[in-house]
């Protein structure tokens, strides 16, 4: 003990300690553990309190559960019924099941508390109208609809899951005047593996069960996360509330199966247009060989009954934040899974990342057995109520921001830690050194298991660094505060692989152990992974930022292209000089080699911070502040680059044009004196 107390225990000790300590069969029983009950945003206190036990249990020094009053919604009940009106009266056609079967072999779909079908943020209404089909809902594809003579007012919306954030899909047709929407998981999305191709479905194969429904929050994530009343400052007791109306629907939404949406599709075949005309985007769907011909619809005298009732509450969510207090008080690196599910399971969304998460909480707290106190701070977080719209994160963001402004040096975020072997990553530039090199460090398990044991999971990746859109964890720090993030898992699509059930009972302990992660080898690989990018920022003398990435990826910005170039430079030719055996004579050098280093990581620190504009971005989005990264206004998951300025650009605004130009610069001048400044 005593040794470790004088002696600062090298990274490269620390990293074997976080490559030796994650277990496939810890982690297996961590996942049954989160699986094995309904574990919704807000009602899971005991899923809190156990992370909480277990963290405190491996060690982690300071553990507290945080809350914040969220106003959110559960489901009560919701119908669907297809009906043709017949005189004054109408004929049921068609009474959708709305409900997912329970398999005999995977014990957490037959619950009885299991969670109904239903949209997170939806509005209470019972509609009976016409109904039109509109692709996937994206705005482009009610342009097209437009175009064709197609009008959605009055009408409910029949769209499909993908390409964009579901919430967006209800605000356009809101905006357009529905008064409805449905949305269906088509199997044409599901790449080969459909039962088309001759695959089974889930539980018997790994095709999409054609009963599966994906639920999910319907909040306009583009316009903002967190606690829709609270926009911008914590939902702490008692707080003034806001109108939340500008970030959530007032028309009703479903989510239904493909099953359900079968008979709705064929009641369109022949009416309105044929949309398969309308190019090659709107032929994407996998039910032609069940009779589908796709018509927009409306088709006369035929209806839709939608009824969707929930009770809307204020009521406590809770974060779990371990601390493991540094020697450098103001630098801390913060890593985060969300623990929430909207169903019992959630096998891989997210407790594929939450039981990642308890290894590393494992790793480190051996590394303080064995005397280790890290160089910088480490906060761990389990976030509440991220499905609904990222609230336990961002109200711990806007709670903790004048603290995390001055100290956040990173944030690393895991989601979905494991479902398929393909790793896939979004990340702000200054940070993808941390990404490669950590990832050269893991061998891929499936190349193990072959034999090939040098094979790093960087090796068999396809090495593409997203940019950071939006739904998860990341963004309150990302796009609110400036606080350089990353957002990563074994959660990337396998082509060949069996269709994930995202957001379905079928996302399950079972489905895991059969399909998703057998073995639980990819939990394993994204808690190493995971741990030495934690390891390597908190204890590294320089702190391991690129900036020149980040300046090269903005490419137009040639000042700032060079002088990162030179900061990034000085600052790995100090990490060399650091790295050399100074005698302790020479404790002048010493020291100011030191206090250069200090100054330098100083700087990494306040980087992103640079890129803040604090009247955020135009239209009711005025929450997301980074002039660079923001979630597209209409796509919501993915994220556009210079947001101000291109969506000022796509609505042909050109003062705002102009505007966004000035405050890019302004932003980037600031950026380029601040890394060209002494040192
Ligand atoms: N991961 C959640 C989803 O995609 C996030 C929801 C949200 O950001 O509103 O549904
Ligand atoms: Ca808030
Ligand atoms: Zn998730
Ligand atoms: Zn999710």
């Amino acid at each position: 003990h005593s040794k470790w107390h004088r002696e600062r225990m090298p990274l490269s000790m620390l990293e074997e300690i976080m490559m030796l300590t994650p277990q496939e069969e810890e982690a297996r029983k961590h996942s049954d553990y989160y699986t094995s009950g309904p574990h919704l945003g807000g009602k899971n206190f005991s899923q809190a309190m156990w992370t909480k036990e277990r963290w405190e249990e491996y060690g982690i020094p300071e553990v507290e559960i945080v809350s914040y009053d969220i106003y959110t919604n559960y489901p009560k009940s919701h119908r669907l019924g297809l009906l043709k009106a017949k005189g004054d009266d109408y004929k049921l056609l068609y009474e959708a099941s709305l409900e997912e079967p329970a398999l005999e072999e995977d014990p957490t779909t037959a619950l009885k508390d299991r969670i109904p079908t239903f949209h997170g943020y939806s509005a209470n209404g019972n509609v009976t109208a016409e109904f039109v089909y509109a692709n996937y809902g994206t705005y482009n594809d009610f342009e097209d609809l437009l175009s064709h003579g197609v009008n959605v007012t009055g009408k409910v919306v029949l769209c499909k899951y993908g390409h964009i954030f579901r919430g967006l899909k209800v605000k356009r047709a809101q905006d357009l005047g529905a008064v409805g929407v449905l949305i269906y998981s088509d199997p044409g999305d599901d790449g080969k593996i459909t039962e088309l191709n001759g695959y089974k479905a889930y539980p018997d194969g790994p095709a999409r069960n054609k009963e599966s429904v994906q639920r999910g929050s319907v909040q306009f994530l583009s316009f903002g996360p967190g606690d829709p009343t609270t926009p911008g400052y914590a939902s702490k007791p008692g707080v003034e509330r806001q109108d939340p109306s500008p970030f959530i629907p007032s028309i009703p939404s479903l989510p239904i199966s493909y099953m359900d949406a079968l008979p709705l599709l064929t009641a369109l075949n022949g009416h309105g247009k044929n949309t398969s005309e309308f190019g090659e985007y709107w032929r994407t769907g996998g039910l032609y060989h069940k009779n589908v011909q796709y018509f927009s619809g409306p088709a006369k005298g035929i209806v839709v009954n939608l009824h969707n009732e929930v009770e809307y509450v204020i009521t406590p969510h809770w974060n779990v934040i371990g601390k493991i207090p540094g020697y450098i008080k103001d630098e801390t690196v913060i890593i985060g899974n969300h623990r929430d599910a909207w169903i019992a399971g959630g096998a891989a969304d997210p407790n594929s990342g939450s039981a990642a998460l308890l290894e590393i909480a494992k790793s480190f707290g051996k590394m303080i057995e064995l005397g280790w106190k890290p160089a910088r701070t480490i906060l761990l977080a389990s976030w509440d109520g991220e499905e609904y719209g990222l609230l336990g994160s961002t109200e711990w963001v806007e709670d903790h921001q004048k603290l995390l402004h001055t100290t956040a040096l990173a944030y690393l975020n895991v989601d979905v830690g494991a479902r398929s072997p393909v790793f896939s990553v979004a990340a702000n530039p200054l940070l993808q050194d941390l990404v490669f090199n950590a990832t050269q460090k893991v061998v891929d398990p499936n190349r193990a298991q072959q034999g090939h044991f040098d094979d790093s999971v960087y090796d068999v990746w396809n090495k593409k660094v997203r940019t950071l859109g939006s739904g998860s964890d990341y963004t309150a720090f990302q796009d609110h505060l400036g606080i350089p993030s990353v957002d990563m898992g074994f959660g990337g699509e396998d082509a060949n692989g069996p269709v994930y059930h995202y957001h379905s009972n079928y996302d399950s302990f079972h489905w895991m152990e059969k399909f998703g992660d057998p073995g639980f080898k990819y939990h394993v690989a994204i808690a190493k992974i995971w741990g030495l990018m934690a390891l390597q920022l908190a204890e590294t003398p320089i702190v391991s930022f690129n900036a020149t990435a980040y300046a090269s990826s903005l490419a137009c910005l040639k000042d700032f292209v060079s002088a990162s170039q030179k900061f990034d430079a000085e600052a790995s030719r100090l990490a060399h000089e650091l790295a050399k055996d100074i005698p302790w004579w020479n404790w002048w050098k010493k020291a100011a080699l030191w206090l250069k280093a200090r100054a330098i990581n100083q700087k990494y620190k306040y980087l992103d911070r640079a890129f803040l504009h604090p009247e955020g971005l135009d239209d009711g989005r005025h929450w997301f502040k980074h002039v660079v990264y923001a979630p597209g206004k209409w796509t919501g998951y993915s994220g556009d680059v210079f947001p101000g300025l291109l969506e000022a650009g796509r609505e042909g605004n050109w003062t705002n044009v102009c505007r966004w130009v000035r405050i890019i610069r302004h932003s980037v001048d600031v950026a380029t004196k601040e890394l060209s400044g002494p040192l």
